[in-house]
């Protein structure tokens, strides 16, 4: 009753009518004010300690329906909103979603906020206010192009803080302004996320999709995420925008002990400071120089910092670990320079090996090295990634620092993951075990006692169907593509690399194309999803894209083969994306070639949502297979071992395979088929041609090691799918053990371990 009354105030005072009169943005914009004022009045968490969560990204997705979640009220807001002729599905759909985040790092962070504040931790997040995101994707010619993504608008989220610092850089300074979204916790506990932004940025200089002039820095610092790097002065504005947010981050810190009246000498008694990736790492100098600001000697202010700050490592691929050439730190921010350079001494005096060096001889800085130097905790996100770290990539750190070094497996919050996307199964489960399981995810394991329950095998399946009508019913809403909701819904939805391998399942396509169109027919029909973004200047990528949309073309127009095969790639993958595909999966494609998936998220997701994994002995893979044995997971490929060694050896030839195997020869060679270029277009074909001779020539990641273990491995997971009572055996025993993979579990681990801050 209060609700409803509070509604129909809220709704008189904004727009002077009963809320039954509202249009659904009016709704909306009436049901954010409510959930801002029933946020306003919970506590801010407290404690002694307390954590601030750094990341150059925040994927938290749309908040309405969790926010409705935690506070305790969505079914009866629905209920409401119902009885005055609303859907509640229909009001979430207004809301944008923020464009906060790229990929699976971003979604962890978001997925632990969550968590941090369930568990009733202190703990706030610190990153940028992206007024366009990472940019807008949209298909046209079969190809990727990238637009603005502007989510702010006057029913928003965020809101304005009073708070202000100056951050200065080598030139002149800026000034930054604070804006901060409430987090809630399932029991409605609160924390916040700070986003820094500067009054003068302007979306206006950006033509032409996405480009804009990137030496503006005053007009173009909070523009996006992850501006284009491939050019020097794209690499310098990320510089720029990383020493921003830890900047106004540390002082925003510093501000809150001196309010305490806390001396800064005991920052790490009150403080924890987790670096999320190494794009936060400046975080490090920069809080070393403000406190030799007030008077504490470098050798000190060393000394504490190293107790205050630990380090998050998320992949092992060379390339994204960060360098910076000193002379842009020169140009940028000379004021870090003595103390890097401080730094790097130190590291020195502690260890010779120049592997292990901040500033290496080409006076290139290590972000991660300074990080396992001057960080109190190093730790990888799957047990995998983690011993890989341990006995490879970081074994002279490992060697030098065991202590420091820990695992974390990575987990997901099942609040948006269960709860909120999947309410069918949400209400299933709780039917069947209760609801304890929503705040001890480990209870979910009780399922596992209607192993031999047909009624319930029956309700699962029939779940899933319900969803994948759905989602039929969404896409054709949205994009116009029909699919044929009977068939396997076999998923991929993640970033666009080649290490993901999504140009190995490209080619397990063009096998089931050719075995169709020989007559061989699969034994249930199959729709094969993907959902990537690719970063603006990889290339590959964008040819991989290319050549699936041409795929999606042929086969789909195709009468003969449409019955048994399609292939549709959504447009702008992202959260809102995920939340609909997620609950309709059959099949969760985890591909990766083994050793580079550092763990793997969207794995969980579906998993949990009563998908079968298709993947390689990689990432938290390994440990989802431990988890449901080998009878419920389709696991193929070379292992991380073999893979390690190809490279050490570099004795991995994708030429030599192709020349000894014509059955591999076939599919990659039909990727510049006559038929596949007719469908590219005359603008297109480069990106075939490119494509292919890149698998023909160098395949770094190994598409052709694996290819046809993997199409043998799918072969019989469609065979399986026929089963209907074992499939869905199946499915409830990846229900239950997806428990271990809540992010309570993750963050509860990082707080016992590292933070220690309850
Ligand atoms: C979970 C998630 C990811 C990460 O997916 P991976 O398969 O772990 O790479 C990326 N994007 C979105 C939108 C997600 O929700």
């Amino acid at each position: 009753m209060l609700l409803e009354k509070q509604l129909e105030t809220l709704s008189q005072k904004g727009y002077g009518k009963a809320l039954k009169e509202l249009s659904n943005e009016e709704v909306y914009a009436v049901l954010l004010h409510l959930v801002k004022d029933l946020t306003e009045e919970k506590p801010l968490i407290d404690g002694e300690r307390k954590v601030y969560y750094f990341s150059a990204e925040f994927l938290i997705g749309k908040l309405m329906s969790n926010n409705l979640i935690n506070l305790g009220i969505r079914k009866d807001v629905k209920d409401i909103l119902e009885k005055n002729g609303f859907s509640l599905s229909e009001i979430e759909e207004i809301e944008n979603e923020p464009s906060l985040g790229n990929g699976g790092l971003g979604r962890l962070a978001a997925c632990f906020l969550d968590s941090i504040a369930t568990l009733d931790l202190p703990g706030d997040g610190v990153g940028l206010n992206y007024h366009l995101g990472l940019f807008k994707q949209t298909f046209k010619d079969k190809k990727q192009y990238e637009m603005p993504n502007p989510w702010i608008d006057e029913n928003t989220w965020l809101n304005k803080t009073g708070k202000s610092y100056l951050v200065e850089y080598k030139d002149f300074a800026l000034r930054s302004r604070l804006y901060d979204i409430d987090v809630l916790g399932y029991k409605g506990n609160k924390n916040k996320l700070h986003l820094f932004d500067i009054d003068s940025v302007d979306e206006a200089i950006v033509k032409d999709g996405i480009s804009f002039d990137k030496e503006n820095v005053l007009k173009n610092l909070t523009l996006f995420l992850y501006p284009d790097d491939s050019d020097e002065e794209g690499k310098k504005l990320r510089l720029y925008q990383q020493y921003f947010m830890v900047s106004s981050g540390a002082q925003m810190i510093l501000e809150d002990l001196r309010k305490k009246k806390i001396d800064l000498r005991d920052l790490a008694k009150h403080v924890a400071i987790q670096i999320n990736d190494t794009h936060p790492s400046l975080i490090i100098p920069e809080l070393i120089r403000l406190m030799m600001k007030e008077g504490i000697t470098i050798k000190e202010a060393i000394r504490i910092v190293s107790k205050t700050c630990a380090y998050t490592n998320h992949t092992i691929l060379a390339e994204a670990l960060e360098k910076w050439p000193m002379h842009y730190l020169e140009e940028i921010v000379p004021q870090l320079i003595p103390i890097i350079e401080a730094l790097d001494a130190v590291a020195g005096e502690r260890s010779r090996n120049e592997k292990t060096a901040i500033i290496d001889k080409d006076q290139l800085v290590h972000m991660a090295s300074m990080d396992i130097h001057f960080g109190y905790a190093i730790n990888g996100v799957a047990a995998i990634h983690t011993d890989i770290l341990k006995n490879t990539e970081l074994k002279d750190f490992y060697d030098l620092y065991p202590s420091k070094f820990n695992n974390k497996t990575n987990g997901i919050t099942f609040r948006r993951w269960l709860l909120s996307c999947n309410e069918e199964l949400t209400d299933f489960i709780d039917s069947l075990i209760g609801e304890g399981y929503k705040e001890d995810a480990s209870k979910l394991d009780e399922l596992l006692k209607f192993i031999n329950d047909d009624k319930v095998l029956n309700e699962l399946l029939s779940i899933k169907d319900k969803k994948k009508a759905d989602f039929v019913k969404y896409i054709k809403d949205k994009e116009d593509i029909d699919l044929n909701k009977d068939s396997i819904f076999d998923i991929q939805i993640k970033r666009l690399h080649e290490y993901k391998r999504q140009q190995m399942n490209v080619l397990s396509i063009i096998h089931q194309y050719l075995e169709i169109k020989k007559g061989h027919y699969p034994a249930h029909p199959i729709t094969c999803i993907f959902g990537a973004k690719a970063a603006p200047a990889y290339i590959l990528a964008k040819d991989i894209i290319h050549t699936i949309l041409c795929l999606q073309s042929l086969i789909n127009n195709d009468p003969e083969v449409n019955k048994y095969l399609r292939v549709v790639m959504v447009e702008n993958y992202n959260v809102t994306y995920a939340e609909k595909i997620i609950p309709a999966a059959d099949f969760s494609e985890q591909i990766s070639l083994a050793s580079k998936e550092a763990s793997g998220t969207g794995n969980m997701k579906l998993m949990l949502n009563g998908a079968i994994t298709i993947g390689t002995d990689d990432g938290a893979n390994v440990e989802i297979h431990q988890l449901v044995g080998d009878e419920n997971i389709y696991v193929f490929g070379k292992d991380s071992d073999t893979v390690i060694a190809h490279y050490e050896n570099e004795d991995y030839s994708s030429a030599k395979i192709l020349e000894e195997d014509e059955d591999i020869r076939e599919l990659v060679d039909f990727i510049v088929s006559d038929e596949m270029k007719e469908i590219s277009g005359k603008d297109g074909i480069e990106s075939l041609e490119r494509l292919h001779h890149d698998l023909w020539t160098k395949d770094w990641f190994m598409a052709l090691l694996d290819v046809k273990d993997y199409i043998k491995t799918k072969q019989q997971a469609i065979e399986d799918y026929s089963n209907r009572r074992v499939w869905a055996q199946k499915m409830l025993i990846n229900i239950a053990k997806a428990g271990y993979f809540s992010s309570d579990r993750t963050i509860a681990q990082y707080n016992e371990d590292i933070w220690k801050l309850k």
